[in-house]
């Protein structure tokens, strides 16, 4: 698919970003920086719309976001697809009844946050985030929705990283990456 290279290339890599180890032991990081990707009105819109092919048909009620950077590609594919957007938060920035999920960092942890009744029981879900690195985050994401009884049909990233296979700690569920990092 040709439109992945207007993807990769508007994908900008930011060294020693935000310091020069940072999660998962990632030394010397090469910090992908989607904040690029929005500013090519071109690039940005194919990688909405290669979601949105893939996931029109699949009856898909529910778009999951990570925060921050899975809400500003989730919306857009929410709404073209004829779903609701759920955000899954920081801890604290819900003001609703939420239910909470804790998840490993390279030191210490964190937490992702959901409204309880954001979702119900069988629906079926796909959560977005910019970037898969160990699949932690993803991980805590999936145990919030089936806590609640939903189905999580897939996880989908704009950027994967290859060297750590985040595959292995979706509990099962299938990972979609569009480019991995030059
Ligand atoms: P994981 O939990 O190890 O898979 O890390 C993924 C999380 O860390 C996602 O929420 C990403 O937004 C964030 N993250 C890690 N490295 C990067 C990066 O290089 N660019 C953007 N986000 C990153």
């Amino acid at each position: 698919d040709p439109r992945l290279e207007a993807i990769s290339a508007a994908i900008r890599v930011v060294p020693n970003f935000p310091k020069k180890s940072f999660m998962f032991s990632r030394t010397g990081i090469m910090f992908q920086d989607i904040t690029t990707l929005l500013l090519d009105h071109k690039a940005f819109k194919h990688t909405i719309d290669i979601f949105v092919d893939r996931y029109k048909d699949m009856q898909i009620s529910v778009v999951a976001g990570v925060e921050a950077r899975g809400f500003m590609f989730g919306p857009s594919i929410a709404l073209a697809i004829g779903a609701k957007f759920v955000p899954l938060r920081k801890p604290g920035k819900l003001p609703g009844k939420v239910i909470s999920e804790s998840y490993e960092l390279e030191y210490g942890h964190d937490r992702l946050e959901m409204h309880v009744d954001a979702v119900e029981p069988l629906e079926r879900v796909i959560i977005i985030d910019d970037l898969v690195a160990t699949g932690g985050t993803l991980s805590a994401a999936i145990s919030l929705m089936e806590s609640q009884g939903a189905e999580v049909v897939e996880c989908a990233c704009v950027i994967g990283l290859p060297e750590v296979k985040g595959q292995h700690k979706l509990k099962g569920k299938p990972l979609y990456v569009l480019v991995e990092p030059s």
